[in-house]
């Protein structure tokens, strides 16, 4: 188990300091959530609308050039920003910062694996809010299981044709550049896997049903289905074939992180909206938060979150530095405040009773949306699983 750092290369990543230029940035972020997410989450939710009206606010304000480089139309403030940015938008509404985050997602196969030219023309449109980005890799057959992909692309003269069907992808229908896995060869497994970059508008490409879903009801959810998807060769990520599964990895590897800290921000609104109520709700005479069981729940929850919180930003800082154990600490980061999200939300309705159970407090919401969490970018048994075998690695390392 590693439980240090043996080289100067990655001195300091466990320093979590935030900038005054990064204060600022987060304090706008809380204040524009405050204003535009909460007089309209409910509504949002009950209706399964999209946030446009909230990605136009972020997008004036700068908000999505958070997550991009300065040469790709970012701001060119620090990376770490952005999972702290995620964080914010997560404590008010976890299905605005998913429909956030999976444009970060799927930006991400380009930004790791593609050509110069393909990141100059399809970064700064998402930086600047203008053009929104999914992530298609999960297949109605194919999901823990990504190897078993099936959607294939064939290479025609200068183009590829891509069939298939992606399930459950964020986004899809509403955005206007899609990373797409298919298989160009298929007797070779993960090792024939392509990563595409497909345009809303080619010929051939078309969306499932909205997913009537039980949570994160404002994030859009829908199949991708490719019939005869003529793609140019130049939108091969990195213009080379069979190196998909490798942009897969990476992309699940950084954005890990983000999935923590969502889940730190969602347990954290889910906290404060527990302690407000029970501050004010009396019971036997007394405000409810007087009774040390109800004080022993709240700090409980204070504490997962906090642990939480610490994991997601090492795995972050490991992440954005390239750190050869990040992918370790991701899926821990994953694992731990995912789970702790839907714990914290179970308890934080739990002390509004009966109250909680109903529409009228947000904690219910909350409470519905955590659970995603624990399934979307590699369920906790399968983070569990990449966990176990760098157990097995350290085991046979033991003195
Ligand atoms: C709202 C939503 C948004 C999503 N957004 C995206 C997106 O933008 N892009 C994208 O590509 N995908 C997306 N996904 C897909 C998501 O990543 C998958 O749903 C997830 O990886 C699980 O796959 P599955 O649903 O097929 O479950 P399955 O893989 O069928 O798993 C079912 C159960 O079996 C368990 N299981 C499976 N294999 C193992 C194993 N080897 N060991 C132990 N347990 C195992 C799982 O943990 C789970 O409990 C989204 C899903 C949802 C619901």
């Amino acid at each position: 188990m590693t439980q240090g750092l043996n080289t100067s290369k990655y001195e300091g990543l466990l320093d979590f300091t935030i900038t005054d230029e990064m204060q600022e940035m987060l304090e706008m972020a809380h204040e524009i959530c405050r204003n535009e997410i909460v007089p309209r989450r409910a509504h949002m939710d009950e209706h399964e609308e999209f946030p446009h009206e909230i990605f136009k606010k972020f997008s004036e304000a700068g908000l999505f050039g958070v997550m991009f480089e300065e040469k790709y139309g970012g701001l060119g403030l620090s990376p770490f920003l952005t999972v702290l940015a995620i964080e914010v938008i997560s404590e008010y509404c976890l299905g605005v910062a998913t429909s956030v985050g999976a444009i970060k997602l799927g930006a991400l196969p380009i930004e790791h694996g593609g050509t110069e030219e393909q990141k100059q023309k399809y970064i700064p449109p998402l930086a600047r809010g203008e053009k929104i980005a999914a992530f298609a890799l999960t297949e109605p057959n194919a999901g823990s299981d990504v190897p078993n992909l099936s959607t294939i692309a064939v290479k025609k003269g200068d183009r590829y044709i891509l069939n298939g069907t992606k399930q459950w992808i964020t986004n899809a229908g509403v955005a206007d550049i899609y990373t797409v896995f298919a298989l160009t060869d298929k007797n070779k497994g993960p090792r024939g896997i392509s990563c595409f970059i497909v345009e809303k508008g080619m010929k051939g490409l078309s969306f499932g049903k909205l997913e009537n879903k039980m949570g994160i009801r404002c994030s859009h959810t829908r199949q991708v289905i490719l019939e005869d998807v003529e793609v140019p060769e130049e939108n091969l990520v990195g213009l080379k074939p069979n190196v998909g599964f490798i942009h897969a990895f990476k992309t699940l590897v950084s954005s890990r992180p983000f999935i923590a800290t969502m889940a730190t921000g969602l347990a954290t609104g889910a906290y404060k909206e527990a302690v407000k109520y029970a501050r004010q709700r009396v019971q036997f005479g007394k405000n409810i938060i007087t009774f040390q069981a109800v004080q022993h729940m709240l700090a409980d929850m204070a504490t997962k979150i906090e642990a939480a919180r610490l994991l997601a930003y090492r795995a972050a800082k490991y992440s954005i530095a390239g750190h050869p154990e990040a992918a370790r600490y991701s899926a821990m980061a994953k694992l731990f405040a995912s789970e702790t999200a839907v714990e914290v939300c179970n308890n934080a309705l739990q002390l509004h009773g009966g109250y909680g159970f109903t529409k009228d407090y947000p904690i219910e919401k909350m409470y519905r949306d955590a659970k995603i969490l624990t399934i979307y970018e590699g369920t906790s048994q399968i983070q569990k699983n990449e966990i176990g075998a760098y157990v097995i690695k350290d085991a046979s390392q033991l003195k």
